[in-house]
């Protein structure tokens, strides 16, 4: 099933690096920092449940072009705090900073990331592709060590195109060149990373660490990345 494959390309967020814990963490951070309690929000898990479902909504419209960098980077608060009656937009936007600066410092990682990539890089070129402004990602991949593992990190912005739009595979292919036969990408996103992948000719893998997703026709999917050691 993946013969001929040099180039393995990893998505980053949710994939390698833990985003719902390290995230989960800021926004506990947050929860204190700002004195969310006095402000009337209950736990730290209440602020954080709104959260994510808000950043859900707001990264779906920031996917498909219809949300600024901005808006998102901020809004998402705005619109959380607001959910708890805070009408103070500039605490939104103060949260919004103090996330964006300290949330890429956190390092938690899917168990066996360090294991899988010093395996495979033996056999591939790896490389990064994700959605992620650019220099968060950067910082994210410095500040947990994997930087040494790839060749090339593609982000949306340097390709000036989203996944699942093909742009950015063609980017990505151009960066590394690598013909799309020999491209294969590791995600956990089934329209960004999934439907992406294939619609631009590469190989796919869907990583689903915790079986949130059916099975999908023809796709393999993997649940720890200790399996692609057997697949690779
Ligand atoms: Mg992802």
């Amino acid at each position: 099933m993946f013969t001929n494959i040099k180039h393995v390309f990893f998505d980053l967020d949710r994939t390698l690096w833990d985003f719902k814990a390290n995230s989960r963490a800021t926004l506990s951070e947050i929860y204190i920092e700002f004195n969310l309690q006095e402000k009337g929000i209950r736990t730290a898990m209440d602020f954080i449940k709104t959260y994510e479902k808000i950043n859900e909504q707001m990264w779906d419209l920031y996917r498909i072009g219809q949300l600024s960098k901005e808006k998102l980077r901020y809004g998402r608060f705005q619109k959380a705090l607001l959910l708890f009656g805070i009408k103070e937009d500039l605490i939104g936007q103060e949260i919004g900073d103090f996330y964006i600066k300290h949330s890429p410092f956190k390092v938690g990682l899917f168990d066996h990331t360090h294991e899988i990539l010093a395996f495979l890089k033996n056999k591939y070129e790896l490389h990064i592709i994700t959605n992620g402004f650019e220099e968060v990602q950067h910082v994210k991949l410095r500040e947990s060590k994997l930087l040494d593992y790839f060749d090339k990190i593609i982000t949306s912005e340097a390709a000036s195109a989203k996944k699942p739009d093909s742009k950015i595979f063609e980017y990505a292919e151009n960066q590394t060149h690598a013909n799309k036969e020999d491209c294969l990408i590791i995600g956990d996103d089934i329209e960004a990373d999934i439907k992406g992948g294939l619609a631009a000719g590469w190989k796919v893998i869907h990583f689903d660490p915790d079986h949130e997703f059916d099975k999908i026709d023809n796709v393999l999917t993997i649940h720890h990345l200790q399996e692609l050691e057997k697949q690779l």
